[in-house]
């Protein structure tokens, strides 16, 4: 913000101005001029949210600093308001900057992302309610009016909706009351729906690891200085009661905490343990929440009512005023890269807005990312491990099943070892689990007669056949049809065939082999809200279920006492494509699900169905030898130059006209940079190389670890002519190479 008031009579000297950046892809902010009301009644500061024109809309932005432009003053448009909203955060400014400049995303659409709710800037909405008015009027008195005037006796003012629900009557009776002169109006003020957790309940007594760890997290959060512990410890060792410890220091200084999780469907057992200890449930946010839920949520988060956040990616993108601590909660997981729109990991600038809101961080696993162990072994964060299950629980023993050897029947998935311990498991009376992590019935349908196999015609996809609601579904774009009678090449009736399975197939060789069992298929596309999660917690629970047949989406964080026993259907199903974290993520995944057998009591075994028992994961698995896997993997990246011990960003070249998108690609490979200490591979069509009708190619820019990577790529772009409806898209340290 300027502050030269200049003697000057050059009229352009004589008007304040400010830089205002608007939630929109713009890469800067744009200068407005300040009215006069705005200078001296409500004085602007840098992080206000103010109100101004934009050709003929009025849309939000905020008061962001920098050079003004000195544009003449005939053509500068004045701020229209400053907005009753407490201002962002100097810190979280800085941020929007950093995972701009990081990310090379547009400093606008980061802002969009911090300004996710635009209503939430507008006031709160009054609550109306309804009294009876001292002196009644002469009224018809209805049985239904009666009940609701018997209602409001003796009592505070109620919403309509709230005496509706009382006298059980209509509002429109109630507003009907209201109109003749029998009721009286009255606003009440806005109440946040959020209350301040109790920290000061006592938690569980900590063991001696659990202690050590929580105490010194304790201690950062309270000198409120910038630090990264690595929280790692075998699933069931009470991660959890470790870092709830840290939320009640940032409480205890009156500060709000923010946890992510990788899944929030994941949430349900999570929310009824905080309301458990807290005595309030968090404040949530997720992709589920209604918009209301939304703008409240927002600004309970701007005003610091909401103390406690816990959410999927985008929580991090929430305007807080006094963040004392975060949480990553299963920091390894792939989910927390947003692989849309602003490309970033969620992780990694949680760590960055720690650093700039200087406040710890805990990163938590069983498993953690290759990364966080190579930032612990260089010193940058410190590592606490639970080496043991809370209580004394075993870890489950784990087995290898050779399906070369140990064949299932043909058409069959599963094998006879796993097929005689699920027996077992039920007969004992215990419940288990079938992890698959394919949704559907079978990945790929083909016709017998002549080979067609069905593929979306937008992308680069076999459709997957979900035979539940009878569809060929195409898991990028969503387009779906119903599986014809004829094959559309040959014309030939009734030879449609199913290839490999899914969970849905699972689940139907498993009925046939155990009628009478209970058994649940859970995947996404019937679990991704809290509320159906925790729909499948309780009956699980409560036994009302003995099998779940699952994807990744019930391999991590649930706790059911008596599952004792975890089949893998196919543990290679991730192991092949050319990732470079293939390994380390199936190794995660296997570990995690496994981790959900044997929880309680009673001792827990996992089986794992392989094709390759000599694999390293399965070897890790087996041995339980997370560490010698890791370093394996460790060496392997550094041979390589892969990160974190080199630099990797995608360049994604993409369009509807084939014929621009390669000409984009080539014009790019003529100018691509390869000199010392970075080389560029492609253009290569991408895996998906046709993704909802956009033809895709892809470069990989790697890079030593001292390469400003995102400079070159900037002075790349610059230098090339893309042709104009040709995107381009940025995705430094990429985790998927589709
Ligand atoms: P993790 O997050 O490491 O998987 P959890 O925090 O979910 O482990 O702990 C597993 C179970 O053990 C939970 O039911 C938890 O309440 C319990 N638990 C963990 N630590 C303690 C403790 N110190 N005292 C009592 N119960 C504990
Ligand atoms: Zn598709």
């Amino acid at each position: 913000m300027t502050s030269s008031s200049s003697t000057s009579i050059d009229l352009s000297h004589t008007l304040e101005r400010v830089n205002v950046l608007l939630p929109l892809p713009f890469g800067h902010a744009y200068t407005y001029a300040v009215p006069n009301n705005l200078l001296t009644e409500y004085p602007l500061k840098n992080g206000d949210f103010v109100s101004v024109p934009l050709g003929s809309r009025e849309v939000y932005g905020v008061v962001w600093g920098g050079k003004v432009s000195d544009v003449a003053p005939e053509k500068i448009k004045f701020i229209i308001s400053k907005i009753n909203t407490p201002p962002m955060p100097e810190s979280t400014r800085r941020f929007a900057e950093w995972v701009s400049r990081y990310n090379m995303a547009s400093l606008g659409s980061v802002l969009k992302m911090l300004m996710s709710v635009p209503d939430a800037l507008k006031p709160p909405r009054q609550i109306i309610a309804y009294s009876l008015h001292t002196k009644m009027p002469e009224i018809k008195m209805t049985p239904a009016r009666l009940k609701i005037v018997e209602v409001l006796k003796g009592r505070d003012p109620l919403s309509a909706k709230a005496i509706s629900e009382l006298s059980d009557v209509s509002q429109s009776v109630v507003k009907g009351l209201f109109k003749i002169g029998a009721l009286r109006r009255v606003n009440l003020p806005f109440q946040s729906i959020f209350e301040t957790p109790n920290w000061e309940s006592p938690g569980p007594t900590l063991n001696d690891e659990q202690a050590l760890a929580a105490q010194k997290i304790r201690a950062d959060v309270k000198k409120a200085q910038f630090t990264v512990n690595v929280l790692e410890g075998v699933p069931g060792s009470g991660k959890t009661e470790v870092y709830l410890e840290a939320i009640c220091e940032a409480l205890s200084q009156g500060k709000q905490a923010l946890v992510l999780l990788p899944e929030i469907a994941l949430g349900a057992q999570w929310f009824e343990r905080f309301e458990n200890r807290f005595g309030c449930a968090p404040a949530q946010w997720h992709s589920d929440l209604t918009q209301a839920k939304r703008r409240i949520t927002w600004r309970a988060v701007a005003t610091g009512a909401a103390k406690v956040v816990v959410g999927a990616r985008s929580a991090l993108f929430l305007p807080y005023q006094n963040l004392g601590v975060i949480i990553i909660d299963e920091e390894h997981d792939q989910s927390f890269k947003q692989e849309d729109g602003v490309i970033y990991n969620a992780r990694d600038m949680a760590v960055v807005l720690a650093n700039l809101s200087k406040i710890p961080i805990t990163l938590v696993s069983a498993t953690p990312s290759l990364e966080s162990l190579q930032n612990v072994a260089q010193g940058r964060y410190k590592h606490f491990n639970l080496t043991d299950r809370y209580g004394g629980a075993q870890l489950p023993d784990i087995s290898i099943i050779d399906m070369r050897e140990d064949r299932p029947d043909p058409g069959k998935w599963l094998s006879p070892k796993l097929i005689e311990a699920l027996r077992v498991t039920f007969d004992a009376d215990e419940q288990a689990l079938l992890f698959l992590n394919r949704r559907g019935y079978a990945p790929l349908t083909l016709c017998k007669g002549c080979g067609h196999r069905f593929q979306c015609p937008q992308c680069t996809a076999w459709l997957v056949e979900h035979r539940f609601i009878g569809r060929l579904l195409c898991h990028h774009c969503g387009y779906q049809v119903t599986p014809p009678q004829k094959c559309p090449s040959c014309d030939k009736e009734d030879q449609l065939f199913a290839c490999g399975p899914g969970v849905e197939r699972i689940a139907e060789e498993f009925m046939e082999l155990f009628p009478e069992i209970r058994a649940e298929v859970a995947v996404s596309d019937n679990l991704h809200t809290p509320g159906q999660a925790q729909n499948l917690v309780h009956r699980m629970e409560n036994r009302e279920i003995d099998l779940v047949i699952g994807t990744q989406i019930v391999a991590k964080g649930y706790h059911f006492p008596y599952l004792t026993l975890v089949g893998v259907i196919d543990a290679d199903v991730g192991l092949t494509g050319g990732d470079i974290r293939a390994l380390e993520r199936t190794y995660q995944l296997l570990y995690q699900v496994s981790g959900r057998a044997g929880r309680g009591d009673r001792p827990g075994r996992v089986l794992v169905q392989t094709y390759d028992p000599e694999n390293a994961v399965m070897q890790a698995l087996k041995n339980a030898d997370h560490k010698n896997f890791i370093q394996t993997m460790t060496r392997d990246r550094e041979r390589h130059h892969m990160p974190p011990f080199g630099r990797l960003a995608g360049v994604i070249i993409s369009g509807k006209d084939e014929h621009a998108v390669d000409q984009g690609a080539l014009n790019l490979a003529r100018t691509a940079p390869h000199d010392h200490g970075i080389m560029t591979l492609g253009p290569a069509p991408a895996p998906l190389a046709l993704l909802r009708g956009q033809h895709r190619r892809r470069f990989l820019v790697k890079a030593n670890k001292e390469v400003n990577i995102q400079a070159r790529i900037r002075s790349w772009l610059k230098a090339t002519v893309i042709p104009r409806k040709v995107r381009v898209q940025l995705d430094i340290d990429p985790y998927s190479f589709l």
